[in-house]
């Protein structure tokens, strides 16, 4: 691995170049700030993939040291920032600086632990915790309760249960599974009371939300739009659901099953063992080599792991000695069972981890851009996996296209009405999720009524990240918006198109942060966004209904 050596090379370097004293020229002075800013990446990327546990040290260095270098280098970057007369510098510098506060900021956002003890679930009982101790504790009843799930005799975690959601073929098996997320769902919800745990913090979101704007706001004003725009188009994408499926009333323990034949047909051919090497063959067939790229994976299953999966930074890319290095990405995800659903996933993890690779910036744009587009980007390759071309090559069978089309776009499906389930509940928080979550399911994807179960809360975003669904729930927009422009330039990429990585990189990948979503869309497409692609590809879930 030639990771650690790199880092540290970086890390020396920026050391020298921040030491620029304060009477420099104003060049200059951006771009000893923006050197400060890669190296406090760099030290934030590792402390997380160590505090992740997917290493004790990286770059030759432990957590505690990591940390100390994570503090100096922040303190470094602040007194870099402050020596920059804002009246020195021209507007591209200044756009440098402003992105370089938005990364900053939203680090601090993001960490829901930032300067708070460790939270246990037992926590979220208490009165006294504000509002990201309240959020970081109902995250940690997805740790403990989630991540031990009894069922059949033992325990499973999460993701493993909602995989089994689509292949046990027995309803009471299915029921038992649903029945398995008791503990957690009263942990969040309590016994429905109106200052549950959930309620009590989903009303400080809407607090919050009140003052900063949501991430629901954010969403919208990533793409140009109001909220109520952004809540027409999930009913609408719900109706086009309902309208192509067939009107018989579903359980909700039967609604992954019901709509998961794909899933069934497809099991055997995709055992835990092939998840990687799959998405490697794919991702090489699409010009984007994993190994080449160098993604860092840490998929074993582990006691305490991230109750879940995600890709970030390990290290930001930068040029030394006028030679560009790329960022590294890492993933982190578990996957003991295999199967579609998963097979889906780790495929978006690894759009993620692409993406991260593309970025070609100057330093201070060396970020992620809005989270509305990047989780839109990573279902662009994911989709794939339900097109029966895509089966056919990386499998060797195919499933129908309308099943396989109902099993990608039920879970669309879900996403979408937990985004309209949070835009609810954080518009007026007094109302009951229970209610909220059992009209808009039985309303669109037909679930029969249980207002008694708080099964809305499979998902630790609603917890740890209020509002952060309807990244997905919207986000599925611009992706079958980005599918099909793709498709329309450079041909299919279902079965691997060698020009994918370059043509994505050139278009949309490398700006980092520089370029927000509606700058992005609109220079995609040459005109607004609209919910025309999706609708398009829903209706192929009622080609035939089997
Ligand atoms: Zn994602």
């Amino acid at each position: 691995m030639q990771i650690p050596g790199r880092a540290l090379v970086f890390l020396a370097l920026g050391a020298v170049l921040s030491a620029a004293p304060a009477d420099t020229p104003p060049q200059v002075a951006v771009a000893t700030a923006e050197t400060a800013f890669l190296d406090y990446l760099d030290a934030v990327g590792a402390v997380g993939f160590i505090e992740s546990g997917g290493a004790k040290s990286f770059g030759g260095r432990d957590l505690a040291a990591w940390t100390m270098r994570l503090d100096a280098q922040r303190k470094r970057f602040d007194a870099a920032m402050s020596r920059i007369e804002p009246g020195t510098i021209d507007d591209a510098d200044r756009d440098a600086l402003a992105a370089m506060r938005r990364s900053v900021t939203d680090l601090a956002a993001d960490d829901t632990t930032a300067g708070v003890p460790i939270r246990t679930c037992a926590d979220a009982q208490r009165r006294d915790l504000d509002y990201s101790s309240l959020r970081a504790a109902l995250v940690s009843c997805y740790v403990e309760h989630g991540n031990r799930l009894r069922y059949d005799g033992g325990t499973i975690d999460r993701g493993t249960a909602l995989q089994l959601l689509h292949v046990v073929d027995d309803s009471v098996g299915r029921k038992a599974i649903f029945d398995a997320f008791g503990p957690l769902w009263t942990a969040l919800n309590g016994r429905g009371e109106a200052d549950s745990p959930y309620r009590r913090m989903i009303a400080m979101a809407a607090d919050d939300a009140r003052e900063n704007g949501s991430q629901i706001d954010a969403a919208a004003r990533a793409i140009g739009v109001q909220t109520t725009d952004v809540e027409h188009w999930l009913v609408q994408v719900l109706t086009a659901w309902r309208d192509a499926n067939p009107a018989d009333p579903i359980e909700p323990w039967d609604f992954r099953y019901r709509n998961g034949a794909a899933n069934r047909e497809l099991q055997v051919r995709i055992p835990a063992a092939a998840l990687l090497p799959v998405n490697q063959r794919f991702y090489r067939d699409l010009g984007a080599d994993l190994a080449q790229l160098g993604v860092v994976f840490d998929l074993a299953p582990r006691r305490d792991k991230s109750p879940l999966a995600y890709s970030d930074f390990l290290v930001r890319g930068r040029t030394v000695q006028e030679k560009w290095h790329r960022p590294i990405a890492r993933v982190l995800g578990t996957y003991p069972a295999g199967g579609l659903f998963s097979l889906n996933e780790l495929v978006h993890e690894n759009g993620h981890a692409v993406h991260v690779s593309a970025i070609r910036t100057r330093p201070a744009f060396m970020d992620w851009p809005d989270t509305l587009f990047t989780e839109a980007f990573a279902d662009v390759p994911s989709w794939s996996v339900h097109e029966p071309a895509w089966q056919q090559q990386y499998l060797g069978t195919a499933v129908a296209e309308a099943a396989s089309m109902r099993a990608l776009f039920a879970n669309v499906m879900l996403d979408v009405a937990w985004s309209l389930f949070e835009l609810r509940m954080l518009r007026d928080p007094a109302l009951d999720p229970n209610a909220v979550w059992t009209d808009i399911t039985h309303e669109y994807l037909r679930v029969v009524p249980h207002p008694e179960v708080p099964w809305w809360a499979m998902r630790v975003q609603l917890a740890g990240n209020p509002g952060y669904m309807v990244n997905y729930g919207l986000g599925a927009l611009l992706t079958a918006e980005m599918r099909a422009r793709t498709a329309a330039e450079i041909g299919s990429f279902d079965t691997g198109n060698p020009r994918w990585y370059a043509w994505l990189s050139g278009q949309l990948l490398q700006y980092g942060s520089q370029r927000d979503t509606q700058q992005l869309m609109q220079d995609l497409l040459g005109r607004p966004l609209s919910a025309d692609a999706l609708l398009e590809q829903v209706k192929r879930c009622g080609a035939q209904n089997p």
